[in-house]
């Protein structure tokens, strides 16, 4: 792989040198006055892209461990898992393995979950809980997360806790307006930064559950993320080179304006959806096609693992189909800080990359 990759991967993305600059910052104790004031500063910044009044939450982990922290403190005892694809299977996975009372609802890889679906399945369970993947990495599908979460609000105390990690900050969620109790992100997918670190937004009502569950554990209990956040501190020793990259990410989001960083992504997202159906096909259900990762369906059948190994040699790294698509799909993201020259000059490596491979 070339020095200067550039990377398409659906996660962990291309991170740009002044990210990494700044993740140089001075070491910094977490109990220090610095530390505050970087902490308000990054979750003000946020709570303004999500759009809530509510808390954010910061981890250094990833999102798995938020995912686990929302499942053990918001889950009362029973759960119903949106399930288009591996990602929603986590999220089952982590309820069923935290002894919750998980029920999945699951549809085919590569269709969206409908919100009928959800209403019917809330009508005959006893839940008290919905768990949904935004934007699911491993199909390409983006679920309609607006209307399914006022399908939710249809039914009394259901909590809805959202897997947004490779959408949050790649599109638009406004938050507090669609009831989202915990809507969570890793910030190696849209916010463009290596791995390491999560971000979550938590409700009062997520917060009050927290209150009463049981066996909650100790690292990810949300009664001691509000202890620490009331003093803008974090529970145990931060990622402070991540608050700095997340704290320049910030601003420079900010800066040059939400509105225009999505809609980037979305022309970008349109570039490759089209070059994809002229040569390939696409994976998801039309009407339900990601912003953030295009998964191409291998309608020619190519030898997608030596197609990925001589774009690596070309210096561009794609994503292989996820778990059981493997070979019959590949992954291009158009998120983060990769611009629309990057694709286009993804999009004729791979063309030309396929011609030689005959
Ligand atoms: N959920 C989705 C939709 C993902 O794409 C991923 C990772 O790719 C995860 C959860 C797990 O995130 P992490 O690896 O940051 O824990």
């Amino acid at each position: 792989m070339s020095e200067n990759a550039k990377f398409f991967l659906p996660g962990p993305v291309y991170v740009r040198d002044e990210i990494k600059e700044a993740m140089k910052g001075a070491t910094i104790g977490h109990r220090s006055k610095e530390f505050s004031v970087l902490y308000e500063k990054i979750v003000k910044g946020v709570a303004e892209i999500l759009h809530t009044e509510g808390r954010i939450y910061l981890s250094s982990s990833t999102a798995t461990g938020l995912m686990e922290a929302a499942v053990r403190n918001v889950i009362k005892k029973s759960s119903l898992h949106l399930i288009c694809g591996s990602f929603g299977q986590l999220w089952y996975n982590i309820a069923k393995s935290c002894g919750k009372d998980a029920v999945p609802l699951e549809v085919e890889w590569g269709k969206a979950i409908k919100p009928e679906a959800v209403r019917s399945a809330l009508a005959e369970g006893n839940f008290d809980t919905v768990c949904i993947t935004h934007n699911e990495t491993s199909t390409g599908v983006m679920n309609p997360l607006k209307e399914i979460s006022d399908v939710v609000k249809e039914f009394d105390d259901v909590a809805l806790i959202v897997d947004a990690v490779s959408s949050m900050a790649g599109i638009d969620i406004p938050v507090d307006e669609w009831g989202l109790d915990v809507c969570l992100a890793s910030v190696q997918k849209a916010w463009a930064l290596p791995p390491g670190f999560s971000i979550a937004s938590v409700s009062d009502r997520a917060l009050e559950r927290s209150k009463s569950a049981q066996n909650k554990g100790f690292y990810f209990d949300f009664e001691s993320f509000e202890k620490y956040h009331l003093r803008s501190q974090t529970i145990s020793t931060a990622s402070t080179p991540h608050m700095y990259a997340l704290s320049k990410q910030i601003d420079d989001m900010l800066a040059a304006g939400m509105e225009n960083r999505y809609e980037k992504i979305i022309r970008m997202a349109e570039r490759v959806r089209e070059w994809a159906e002229e040569n390939f096909g696409l994976f998801a259900e039309e009407g339900y096609l990601s912003a953030t990762v295009t998964c191409v369906k291998n309608t020619k059948n190519i030898d997608v693992a030596s197609l990925l190994n001589i774009l690596s040699g070309k210096g561009y790294v794609i994503g292989d189909g996820y778990g059981k698509l493997k070979g019959e799909t590949f992954r291009i993201a158009h998120m983060g800080d990769l611009n629309m020259n990057d694709i286009e000059m993804l999009l004729e490596t791979i063309d030309e990359t396929i011609m030689e491979m005959g």
